[in-house]
């Protein structure tokens, strides 16, 4: 591995050396036993008014990185009106896809824009039956 790989976790702050990944094993590590904890956390919703918010506090899952998996396009959560969260373009606050309406028109208008390209639905995310 050459220098160019050797960068500071984006999580921890710690020095790491990885190609691609742009936090250390161990943050990765801890991200997905939090991405699980959201997912129980879902689950265990009586109903469809849980908020980013209430998520954090239940889970001990700081916003920050729940936001990161929200960007990642690992929540699937259709339903949950209450799961807002920043338009990619915009910051208007949406629910589902990774940009709001007006934000999707107007780029849809450019010919290499594809929202799949942008969030893929099938990432490991969490489908609501
Ligand atoms: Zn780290
Ligand atoms: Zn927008």
């Amino acid at each position: 591995m050459g220098w160019e790989s050797i960068k500071n976790c984006n999580e921890c702050g710690k020095v790491f050396a990885h190609p691609k990944n742009s936090i250390c094993n161990s943050c990765m590590a801890q991200s997905d036993e939090d991405f699980r904890l959201c997912v129980q956390f879902l689950r265990e919703q009586p109903d469809e008014s849980a908020t980013f918010k209430e998520m954090s506090e239940a889970t001990g899952v700081s916003l920050k990185r729940i936001m990161r998996f929200v960007r990642e396009g690992r929540f699937i959560v259709k339903g949950f009106t209450n799961l807002k969260y920043p338009c990619a373009h915009c910051g208007e606050l949406i629910t589902e896809g990774k940009y709001c309406k007006p934000c999707k028109e107007e780029l849809s208008k450019s010919i290499h824009f594809s929202e799949e390209d942008h969030f893929n639905p099938n990432y490991n995310g969490y489908l609501r039956e």
